[in-house]
């Protein structure tokens, strides 16, 4: 965020010393200033948010005299002499003697005798490495930094907490410890003027300053004191990130009336007392938000998010019955032509005995039967109606549209989801339904301008699909697993990443394997082949053949991801399971385990690969949600958000999804009671809040009346 925002606040008309160019800083000339564009540093206030990395103490930090042969330490001492050392070998060593209060070590680089030009008498450092037992005790440093340089204003033995920032070959620590010593202050006190909030509001919501959290980042005196500077920033990009979302919000639920659906029953209780099994509490729980929010005259504008197969589609249909009582119709939309046809298959099998009419809109309609499905929508004979993209094609009317469910929402753009209502004068209602759980916080983040349910428990009786690792060689016991199980009726999938083979990649490609296996393997067997290269049209052509039994082992890429259920199938072997991402794995392997027979999931891995820890997390967590969190420690945040083209922002720097659910809670509340009591920022006392949004998120903001 900081790097990317220069000039725009003077553009408005506010005007911080923040906002000039880090270059009048003291100890800053345009050399440095050109360097440390590199580090994403333009301004003075891009140098005061670039915060250190990481704090070391004394609980972290051993003294010198205590660093004992065998450990592996982390040691601050200044260089008191340094030299080259050549060996008998030609190896060249750099060595340098670092000194604390506590005593002398020998620290050795072997081969980097060019240290010896970059490292002076006097530095400080900050090594890390273990300790070894060679004409006495000697580091070998792993890592290591300079923290202070004589004369440089960096001294590096000031305070208890050693921090070490972000740092380049142009910019090396001890610099940018430098430009701290000197101007910290200065910063600090400028920041003051970014103070949105009231010392009141801060009591209340349990924040410091923002210049005292700057203060705690950057000179904790322990490094408890940092994370609550850290939390204080992290609120801060949550608040500013939620109140464009609660405008979004506000845009979409209040804009125009929503639609207060009258609840009869009439379809509910009969489909209820139906079901051979009873809801979930969490069914039953999510309905009642729906409802609530379907009779209110306020537009429903809702997120559903449950694992594969939690029941989201039943919930769903239970609010479409909701919307047929009162007279209105319902839409369901899926991702795949496929997938709408499995949905209306399901739906027409629950509602039709209610007399409930159910179309089908898909894009391979025959002609006639389209314009008749048309036809039904326009006059609102049909009740609900099922499709794809084709369902916010121009030429669909409705009679009387009252609920939107989006299937799948990963699948569907933000606009199109918006299209489908704008369209139409009366608002309805949106349920989105998303079947990739992340993380309740997470989800508060991302889509802050939606209204959240969460199915968190699976139907009773479900049986684990059972998962396994296997590793290359056992490939051949894993293809005769796969033919006891066809040899039983039931069909298969075996999974690869690539299409084609790469050069460079030495992948099994689905292509050339498809080949292998029918003719090598299961000669006797049908094979079918589905991935990416092929048209629409023949992909749904393989998925219903495969849904019909007609082919034993489907042999795919991950297109098959998300989708369609072969309650038959019961074996999803994936091959180089290393390379898919956590979440990925559990889509797929919720593609099994939809009948009621024992299913399996067997990952072919290459053992040793460091991803087999991961593989292995994924093969003893069955709940998505908690796979969600694991795949979120790993890889980061940036892939799950990979969300730019919904417009949101993914640069949370400070905030922590994973574990700043309270902060996130907090942030959305305030800025939704904010958005409540003053849409347009427009109250002088909200002036500061303005200016930084627009500061933040100036490109997206006409909707508060500035862009
Ligand atoms: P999702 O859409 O979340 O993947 P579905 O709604 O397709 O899940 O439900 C998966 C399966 O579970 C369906 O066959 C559905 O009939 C069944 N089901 C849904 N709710 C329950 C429940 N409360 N008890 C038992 N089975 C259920
Ligand atoms: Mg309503």
């Amino acid at each position: 965020m900081p790097s990317s925002r220069p000039c725009s606040a003077r553009d408005v008309g506010r005007y911080s010393r923040l906002d000039g160019p880090v270059q009048f800083l003291k100890g800053v000339g345009p050399k440095r200033a050109d360097a440390l564009v590199g580090l994403g540093i333009a301004t003075a206030r891009d140098m005061l948010y670039h915060v250190p990395r990481r704090y070391d103490d004394a609980s972290t930090v051993t003294p010198i005299g205590k660093a004992d042969v065998g450990m592996d330490v982390n040691i601050v001492g200044t260089v008191r002499s340094k030299g080259v050392i050549p060996t008998r070998a030609g190896l060249r060593i750099f060595q340098a003697v670092l000194q604390d209060d506590s005593g002398l070590v020998t620290v050795a680089w072997p081969g980097q005798p060019w240290l010896d030009r970059k490292l002076r008498e006097g530095d400080t450092l900050l090594a890390s490495g273990p300790v070894k037992f060679f004409h006495g005790r000697q580091l070998q440093p792993r890592e290591f930094t300079v923290i202070g340089r004589q004369g440089s204003g960096s001294d590096a033995a000031a305070g208890t907490v050693f921090v070490t920032y972000p740092a380049s070959e142009e910019v090396p620590q001890w610099v940018i410890r430098g430009i701290f010593e000197r101007n910290l202050d200065a910063l600090l006190s400028w920041a003051d003027e970014d103070e949105y909030l009231t010392e009141e509001a801060r009591a209340k919501l349990g924040l410091i300053p923002l210049s005292e959290a700057l203060r705690r980042l950057h000179r904790p005196t322990e490094p408890s004191e940092a994370e609550e500077g850290r939390a204080r920033l992290a609120f801060d990009e949550l608040f500013f990130l939620q109140l464009v979302q609660a405008r979004a919000r506000r845009e979409a639920l209040e804009s125009r009336p929503g639609i207060p659906h009258q609840r009869t029953n009439a379809r509910v209780r009969p489909l209820h007392e139906g079901l051979p099994f009873s809801l979930t509490d969490a069914q039953a729980r999510v309905l009642r938000d729906i409802s609530a929010d379907m009779v209110s005259d306020r537009r429903m504008s809702r997120l559903l998010q449950g694992d594969v197969g939690s029941g989201k589609t039943l919930v769903a249909l239970f609010a479409m019955l909701i919307a047929t009582e009162g007279g209105y119709q319902a839409a369901l939309m899926a991702p795949t032509e496929i997938l709408a046809e499995q949905h209306a298959r399901r739906v027409r099998e629950l509602v039709e005995p209610l007399g409930v009419e159910v179309a089908l809109l898909t894009g391979s309609l025959a002609a006639a039967d389209r314009r008749e499905a048309l036809e039904r929508v326009a006059s609102g004979r049909a009740n609900l109606v099922v499709g794809t993209h084709a369902l916010i094609q121009e030429t669909v009317s409705f009679h009387r549209l009252g609920l939107v469910v989006v299937d799948e929402q990963h699948r569907f753009g933000v606009r199109q989801r918006m299209a489908l209502l704008e369209r139409n004068d009366a608002v309805p209602d949106v349920l989105v339904m998303s079947a990739t759980p992340i993380p309740r916080s997470m989800a508060m983040a991302l889509y802050g301008d939606l209204d959240l349910s969460v199915l968190d428990e699976m139907p009773p009786g479900r049986k684990p699909v059972v998962t396994s690792l296997r590793p290359p060689e056992k490939r051949d016991q894993v293809y005769r697993f796969v033919e006891d199980e066809i040899a039983r009726g039931r069909q298969a999938y075996i999974v690869y990443p690539l299409v084609a083979e790469s050069e460079k990649v030495d992948l099994l490609a689905a292509s050339e394997e498809h080949e292998r296996l029918r003719t090598r393997v299961f000669p006797e067997r049908r094979l079918g082949l589905i991935h990416g290269q092929l048209s629409p049209a023949d992909k749904d052509q393989v998925m219903r053949s495969f849904l019909a039994g007609d082919i034993d082992i489907l042999v795919a890429t991950t297109v098959i991801e998300v989708g369609i259920d072969v309650g038959n199938a019961s074996v999803m072997v994936i091959e180089h399971a290393e390379r898919f991402g956590l979440s990925q794995l559990h889509q797929l392997r919720g593609r099994v385990g939809r009948g009621s027979a024992e299913s399996h999931c067997i990952l072919v891995a290459d053992p040793g690969d460091e991803a087999l820890e991961r593989l292995k997390i994924f093969r003893d967590t069955a709940d998505g949600f908690e796979v969600a969190r694991a795949d979120l420690r790993i890889r980061g945040e940036g892939d799950l958000f990979g969300s730019k083209q919904h417009g949101r922002d993914p640069s949370l720097r400070f905030a922590d999804l994973l574990t700043d659910e309270r902060i996130i809670e907090v942030a959305q509340r305030e800025a939704r009671a904010l958005i409540e009591t003053d849409p347009d920022l427009k109250r002088p006392e909200h002036e500061r809040v303005r200016e930084i949004l627009i500061d933040r998120y100036g490109e997206r903001l006409e909707m508060f009346g500035v862009g």
